[in-house]
């Protein structure tokens, strides 16, 4: 199944549209580095340019220039296992009836297998594997005779999981969010126009000012008369389930997500977990980057001494020639290394914000233990992940999950530790302002939304006990 965990930008009416969504696509890049495109509209119809690899290898000047129009979408797409290709990048764009449309999607929607079925018995043809495309699909039916915002309400009546949308055709702009609100949208402002980011962090880069969070289950509609909020069909659900894990880890720490500051919210997972377990140790260690941020509330909690003794590369790419086979977690190893005269003869404390596979703790702290480290203990500022995702965080499947198999002993042990804490559910949701508005079905398995259709993964928990 193709995954997305991205980046949205959108812009309507400012003469430096595809340009603002270039800066809007590169803010966001930690939300995808596998593929960018942008398709701007003027009144010759749509232009596109997409291609592999990071914001600023996929534009050069020229094809920005090509880019004309005053209003544009954006996207980046982050990676997933396998299924790399120029065809599943976005912005979708499509060609009905002499209408150009364009879709920007991030999300998971959990229910494509049956529509994707039901529109092929129909004749519909594919040409990726993008459960954006069985969206567009549905919102070409509807607009057959409907205008563009009710057939994107209708098109969202009959998808189910998560989706943040960006829809363009003519001069109408949409953005919706999905009735749980999964994922962050965010409205801004810059020089009169609307703009639409998944994160605030690209209104920052632009010095648009942040109006709002687009509501879950509201849809925004821009066009040549103005602006205006309707909300998705159907009653929305008694509470939203927004994604906490883009709290814990996806987010930019700048961004201002879920009315919530990423920054605050990961410091105080940190200070949590030093008040719920804070060992005995000579420093607190960060496995940076995501580990920084709850070891300063960590170390400032535990009264510890906070060191940068764990060295980043922050130039490692997603592509390198392969090491040869005696280079084992070559991956992790080029990634973050120890500073030798930090860790000799010292009580380490590992402050990291999550374990999926274990490879960062196996591999890291074999290398710190060669170095002298005396204790080493670790900490992780969330609950273990023990269930996969399927409204778009790319985690590994169960069978992969290290917390998913292993008991908290077990994994001392796997990772060669003096003592092992996760962060509690209750720790977690002590660190954020909205805590009874978050989806946890990674750590709990509670998932808001059935996860397929067929019924192997089930509403209540049981999902981790099915093997996919
Ligand atoms: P692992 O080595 O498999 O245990 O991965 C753990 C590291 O990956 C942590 O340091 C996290 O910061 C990072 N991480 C957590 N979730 C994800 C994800 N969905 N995609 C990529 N990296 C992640």
């Amino acid at each position: 199944m193709i995954k997305h965990e991205c980046g949205l930008f959108g812009i309507y009416g400012h003469e430096d549209a595809a340009r603002l969504t270039y800066f809007g696509l590169y803010a966001q890049q930690h939300r995808g580095q596998e593929s960018a495109g942008i398709i701007s509209r003027d009144s010759g119809g749509m232009h596109e340019h997409k291609g592999m690899g990071l914001v600023p290898d996929v534009f050069t000047e020229a094809d920005l220039q090509g880019l004309t129009g005053e209003t544009a979408v954006g996207h980046v797409r982050y990676s997933t296992t396998g299924r790399s290709y120029l065809r599943n990048a976005q912005p979708f764009l499509a060609h009905y009836k002499g209408k150009d449309i364009a879709v920007a999607h991030n999300g998971n929607l959990t229910n494509t297998e049956a529509l994707r079925t039901e529109l092929e018995n129909e004749g519909a043809i594919f040409s990726t594997t993008n459960d954006t495309e069985v969206f567009m699909h549905l919102l070409v039916r509807a607009l057959r005779h409907k205008d563009l915002p009710d057939a994107v309400r209708e098109a969202c009546s009959r998808v189910r999981g998560a989706y943040c949308l960006l829809v363009l055709c003519d001069d109408v702009m949409v953005a919706v969010r999905d009735p749980f609100g999964f994922h962050p949208l965010a409205l801004g402002r810059l020089d009169g126009a609307p703009v639409f980011a998944s994160e605030t962090c690209a209104f920052d880069l632009l010095e648009a000012d942040y109006e709002r969070s687009i509501a879950p289950g509201e849809i925004y509609i821009v066009d040549a008369q103005g602006e205006h909020s309707e909300k998705l069909d159907g009653p929305l659900p008694e509470k939203p389930r927004q994604c906490i894990f883009e709290l814990v880890y996806f987010a930019r720490p700048d961004s201002y997500i879920f009315n919530e500051q990423v920054y605050v919210c990961r410091k105080n997972m940190g200070w949590q977990l030093a008040y719920e377990s804070s060992p005995d140790a000579d420093l607190v260690l960060p496995f940076p980057d995501s580990g920084v941020y709850p070891a300063v509330g960590f170390a400032q909690c535990a009264e510890l001494p906070y060191e940068h003794a764990m060295i980043r590369n922050h130039y490692v790419g997603r592509t390198f020639i392969q090491p040869s086979q005696g280079m084992r977690n070559f991956g992790v190893r080029v990634k973050i290394n120890p500073v030798q005269a930090m860790i000799d003869g010292k009580r380490i404390c590992i402050v990291d914000d999550s374990i999926v596979r274990g490879t960062t703790m196996i591999t890291r702290v074999k290398k710190l233990r060669e170095l002298g480290a005396k204790e080493v203990h670790i900490r992780i500022s969330c609950p273990p992940v023990k269930f996969p995702c399927f409204y778009g965080i790319d985690f590994a499947s169960p069978k992969e999950l290290i917390a998913a198999n292993h008991t908290l002993e077990e994994m001392k042990s796997i990772f060669n530790v003096d003592s092992l804490h996760y962060l509690s559910v209750d720790g977690l949701l002590r660190s954020v302002m909205h805590s009874d508005s978050y989806c946890l079905a990674c750590f709990t398995g509670d998932y808001p939304v059935p996860c397929k259709e067929c019924g192997k993964y089930r509403l209540e928990g049981a999902c981790g006990k099915v093997s996919s």
